[in-house]
């Protein structure tokens, strides 16, 4: 059968779908549209029926839902099973995961039972409508080249996205379908159980939801001074982020860090605070709207993407900022 329709992949936790979901959405509109063909979101559950209208909204002409009591808590046999289930029966041509852990997690296992390559992580896509195939662009070789990734012969075509590069869609009011699937899985057949959730220690606000994000780098120098970055964010209401030779050093944990191995931001406003600006740190903020950057060396490389460079001493410079915001 011919592949058609652009699928997402719709990660939900709590009662709530995550945002990648929506990026991914707004993302695949455009594709559908390049392709002529249709969006879907692609949603299993238990008790998920409501979360259609938000789909609709942020852009799916149709859900392929399947809401089975097994899918409760995400795991992934089941999920994998009702996916390439749904995948066999409606034969789309390009399916698209966020790269969270989950998604990292699913897609791997779907692409392997659909017999079809995967491109992880990818930070951009596009699409050829001659030959439509999907450039799927992602860091390679320790980031220092971005490769596009063509898949073209299996279909469908997959990729995980990083969560942050794509923008969240406007939602419009928008009708669509649901078709209903049956999982056709006893939960005897599960291998897995969840036996009880314990929650990361995280920094307490997620840094891709943060609007602010002050971030220090080996340029601090120490845990002592790493402080500074910690002062600043706390006044500025924002959140600390962290280059990898920070975290190596143990002045911050890892989840404060960002990057190619870390996490992918989009704040209005990051300060950057002696972090020279490598090619795997930048992937990870170059979207912000807003760069500050401070650094002592009037070369460094973080100066070529940053709205605004402070050449001087961090030592000097971020106690007389975090002073100045004080004020006001
Ligand atoms: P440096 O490059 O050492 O820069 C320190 C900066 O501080 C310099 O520009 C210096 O001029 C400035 N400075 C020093 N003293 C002062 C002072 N007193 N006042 C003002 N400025 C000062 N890195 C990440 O950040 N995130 C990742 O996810 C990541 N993933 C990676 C994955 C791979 C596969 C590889 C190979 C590398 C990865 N890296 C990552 C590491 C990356 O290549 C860089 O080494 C790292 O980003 C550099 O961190 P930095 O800017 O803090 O340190």
């Amino acid at each position: 059968m011919h592949a058609q329709g652009v699928w997402v992949f719709v990660e939900h936790l709590g009662g709530e779908i995550a945002p990648v979901t929506f990026e991914l959405l707004g993302k695949g509109r455009e594709l559908a549209d390049d392709l002529e063909t249709e969006l879907a979101a692609v949603l299993l559950g238990d008790g998920v029926r409501d979360f259609a209208e938000q789909l609709f909204r942020y852009g799916a002409d149709k859900v392929y839902l399947i809401d089975d009591p097994v899918l409760k808590d995400y795991r992934t046999y089941p999920y994998a099973k009702g996916i390439v289930k749904l995948a066999q029966k409606y034969t789309p041509e390009i399916i698209l995961i966020g790269a969270t852990t989950l998604g990292r997690d699913l897609a791997g296992v779907v692409a392997t039972w659909l017999n079809t390559g995967l491109t992880a992580d990818c930070t951009e896509l596009s699409i050829d409508k001659t030959t439509r195939l999907l450039h799927q662009t992602r860091p390679a070789f320790g980031g220092n080249i971005m490769a596009t990734i063509l898949c073209k012969t299996a279909r469908p075509q997959m990729a995980t996205v990083r969560p942050r590069v794509f923008p969240l869609p406007e939602p419009k009011p928008r009708i669509g379908v649901v078709v209903e699937e049956e999982l056709g899985i006893l939960e005897e057949e599960v291998p897995t159980r969840i036996i009880k959730y314990e929650e990361e220690k995280g920094p307490g606000v997620y840094l891709d939801k943060a609007e602010i994000i002050v971030a220090g780098g080996r340029g601090l120098g120490s845990k002592k001074n790493f402080r500074l970055v910690e002062e600043l964010a706390e006044v500025l209401g924002g959140v600390v982020g962290a280059s990898r030779p920070a975290v190596e050093a143990g002045w911050v944990p890892y989840a404060h860090q960002i990057g190619q191995t870390g996490q992918t931001v989009r704040p209005k406003l990051y300060i950057a605070c002696g972090i020279s600006g490598a090619v795997q740190h930048l992937v990870g903020m170059q979207m912000s709207e807003v760069i500050v950057a401070i650094n002592n060396d009037p070369n460094a490389p973080i100066f070529n993407i940053a709205t605004y460079g402070i050449v001087g001493d961090i030592l000097e410079v971020l106690p007389a900022i975090t002073e100045e915001a004080r004020r006001v």
